[in-house]
């Protein structure tokens, strides 16, 4: 194939990398996955891929290879829980993405950063709402002044609430849509967490890979989201699953609501195509 790429996915083995690899794969690129396995598993993996297992502070030891594009998803990746665990998040977001930053800059190659929309939350203050949201935030100004200290390609994208197969399963590290699938096919009662008002713009992930392949391959600069423009509470959404629903009380680091401005990502031909309400209804067939 004349436009294969040599392509290295950070966070291949986890729920939004899994399914990047997968179309990678499909669309004739050779793939590298590099990922720790901390929430990442081998259930996620896919056929074709070559995976590599480690820290991405250690990213030169695992990849003697030189990427024509990196995308780099593997980082700490929840919001409520960092604030318990700092010192984690450290080690993963910031000593790992500088990791992965000097293979860049020593390498080359396009770097695609997966930022995270929490930077848009409450007007702006969701940056500072979290260790995870923070990191998050403050990579992507690294990653701007990488590109501009050494000429470097990049291109940064922000999802908004990933829900669909392979979400992860609702322990702490785990997201609410596949938290309250579980519940409710359990026949357990929905927990949603107070006041219950709070919005997400939640994306399927197969629209996040559509996205992530048009960035990739023509997308430049900072400000690439990747969201379905609607937004619920969660209490809408516990209502879409039925059944009933019990008040918990509110999590430190939350955030009510975020702006979301996807016309960067638009111009490139991007459209949400999924609905949360029709997921909901497919995932409730017993
Ligand atoms: N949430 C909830 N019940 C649960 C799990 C999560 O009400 O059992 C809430 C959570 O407090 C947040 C929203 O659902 O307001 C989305 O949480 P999630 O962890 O899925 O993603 P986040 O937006 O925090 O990245």
């Amino acid at each position: 194939m004349a436009d294969q790429k040599l392509i290295l996915v950070t966070g291949g083995a986890g729920f939004i990398g899994s399914h990047l690899c997968t179309r990678l794969v499909a669309d004739g690129h050779r793939v590298i996955s590099l990922d720790n396995y901390f929430t990442g598993s081998r259930e996620n993996h896919v056929p074709g891929v070559d995976y590599r297992e480690g820290h991405t502070k250690n990213i030169e030891k695992h990849i003697p290879e030189t990427p024509d594009l990196i995308y780099h998803l593997g980082e700490y990746s929840r919001v409520e829980i960092s604030l318990k665990e700092p010192a984690l998040v450290w080690d993963l977001n910031k000593d790992g993405t500088f990791g992965v930053l000097e293979f860049w800059r020593k390498y080359g190659g396009k770097l695609v950063y997966a930022g995270s929309s929490t930077k848009f939350g409450d007007g702006g203050l969701g940056r500072n709402q979290s260790p995870y949201a923070w990191t998050k935030a403050s990579n992507t100004e690294l990653v701007k002044n990488y590109s501009a200290w050494y000429g470097l390609p990049h291109a940064i994208t922000y999802f908004y609430n990933v829900y669909g197969p392979r979400e992860r399963p609702a322990n702490e590290y785990g997201t609410v849509i596949e938290t309250f699938r579980r519940q409710f096919l359990k026949g357990e009662p929905l927990t949603v967490n107070a006041p219950g008002t709070q919005k997400r713009n939640f994306t399927h992930v197969d629209d996040i890979i559509e996205g992530l392949v048009l960035v990739g391959a023509g997308g430049i600069g900072d400000d690439f989201g990747i969201g379905d423009e609607r937004a619920y509470s969660i209490l809408e959404v516990a209502q879409m699953f039925g059944g009933e629903i019990i008040m918990k009380p509110a999590t430190a680091g939350n955030r009510m609501g975020s702006d979301i401005d996807t016309a960067k990502t638009r111009a490139l031909g991007w459209s949400s195509k999924r609905n949360l309400a029709d997921y909901i209804k497919q995932v409730c067939k017993k």
